[in-house]
């Protein structure tokens, strides 16, 4: 329908980007589900029809009046979203419109289409993804390599189309580290070198990355940082961006020791043991230990840069008095009334960043928190107490905390024990 549209009105009409290269990839046995197609339309020669992308959408919304429709930036792209049902999910068309500003040459000219989806083609990240297929006629179902994408996806590489691309914009290490990992393809080797180079040029220590007045960059950052976090290929992917010391975009002190390692590795059991449901973020949990590694100074500033919620930069800016709150008091703890009356105060993520970080004595007594003293309540509670003729109040809290510590200390097991204790 979309290249109807767009033949009907003397465009071009492509598909470019991660579908290509993802239809490329599959097996022509297995069913490929997209959930994100992103078309470029091109090849008009009126200025009115800059906003091609946009017409094309809504004309395609018309014919579809499900999706929704959403229009971005200076009226050049648009996009349709499909609400499908909760196994498919949803399935978003972005159509751009290719930029031509630089071209302005009669449209009949079949060198001015070519050049004009080749520089779209030019500003995208990788040769695998700048690709695309033309989807009106003629020559419908044309592949437009320009770039060498289709040796690239043979021989399993991610090679970048230009020398300053990290420069440019360093989300994209993180998006070359994403796709090897995911795909299962090499750095090529010049493109690894010139990641090396963009690292080492230190340029991210004066960049925007680490300034709060780069939002967009940020907010883009933090999107492949999640992107990874989440992915189950994540643990490839840290180590990868760890190889290629690319920490430093987030702070430039912060390195993947093995200190680091350890503290990861740590936090996938804390979490497989007290967050099988998933009510925390993990990823974020990932993110937070990498920035609880950096010094105590630095992790708000980089918390804040990366667009953290508030209870997590909270969370992490504490977590030095905490961690000190926390090593000082548990080793006279003997008893586990004792052990619970310093821990209850901290919530599950602050106990988990803190383990990850302490020496195993304190650690082992957290994990004992956390697996059964936490877990622990007396054989009577506040509504029994009232049944007994108790009144609520400053002291009918009290007795709840000591009938709680007894019974967390063993001298109470069951209702008599209880009852027997409030007696004394
Ligand atoms: P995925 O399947 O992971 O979504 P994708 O290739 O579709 O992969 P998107 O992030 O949706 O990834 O981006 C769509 C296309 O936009 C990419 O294929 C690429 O051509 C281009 N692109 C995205 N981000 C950048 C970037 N930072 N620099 C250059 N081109 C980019």
């Amino acid at each position: 329908k979309a290249s109807e549209q767009a033949q009907k009105r003397g465009w071009h009409l492509y598909l470019v980007g991660g579908a290509v290269r993802d239809l490329l990839l599959a097996d022509p046995d297995e069913t490929l589900l997209l959930s994100d197609i992103d078309m470029v339309v091109d090849g008009f020669h009126r200025s009115a029809d800059v906003g091609a992308g946009v017409e094309l959408a809504k004309a395609l919304q018309n014919t579809y009046p499900e999706a929704r429709l959403e229009v971005h930036g200076q009226f050049q792209t648009a996009a349709l979203l499909w609400h499908l049902d909760p196994v498919l999910d949803s399935l978003w068309v972005d159509i751009a419109t290719a930029r031509t500003e630089f071209y302005p040459y009669p449209a009949a000219n079949p060198e001015v289409e070519a050049s004009s989806i080749r520089q779209d083609l030019y500003r995208r990240d990788f040769t695998i993804n700048a690709l695309a297929v033309r989807l009106t006629s003629p020559r419908a179902g044309e592949l437009l390599d320009f770039f060498g994408g289709l040796r690239d996806l043979r021989s399993r590489q991610i090679r970048v189309l230009h020398a300053n691309s990290f420069i440019e914009d360093p989300t994209r290490i993180y998006r070359a580290v994403r796709f090897a990992v995911r795909l299962g393809f090499q750095l090529e080797t010049q493109t690894e070198r010139y990641i090396r180079y963009a690292l080492d040029s230190g340029i991210y220590e004066r960049s925007l990355i680490q300034n709060s007045k780069a939002p967009a960059l940020q907010t883009r950052l933090k999107a492949e940082l999640k992107y990874i976090l989440q992915a189950p290929y994540w643990k490839g992917a840290l180590k990868l961006l760890g190889d290629l010391e690319a920490l430093k975009c987030l702070h430039s002190t912060l390195e993947l020791d093995d200190q680091l390692w350890k503290q990861v590795r740590l936090l996938e059991r804390c979490l497989r043991r007290f967050d099988p449901e998933k009510t925390l973020d993990h990823w974020q949990m990932r993110l937070e230990v990498l920035i609880a590694h950096l010094a105590p100074e630095y992790r708000p500033k980089v918390a804040k840069n990366l667009q953290l919620p508030d209870d997590s930069i909270k969370r992490l800016q504490q977590l030095d008095l905490d961690q000190a709150n926390v090593a000082e008091s548990l080793p006279a703890c003997i008893h586990p009334s004792e052990i619970t009356r310093v821990l209850k105060q901290y919530g599950l993520p602050t106990l988990i960043l803190i383990a990850v970080q302490s020496q195993r004595p304190i650690r082992r007594l957290i994990w004992k928190y956390l697996t059964q003293y936490a877990h622990i309540q007396p054989p009577l509670n506040g509504n029994d107490l009232k049944a007994l003729g108790y009144k609520p109040g400053r002291e009918f809290k009290q007795m709840l905390d000591h009938l709680l510590a007894a019974t967390l200390d063993g001298e109470i097991r069951d209702r008599a024990d209880a009852e027997s204790f409030l007696a004394k």
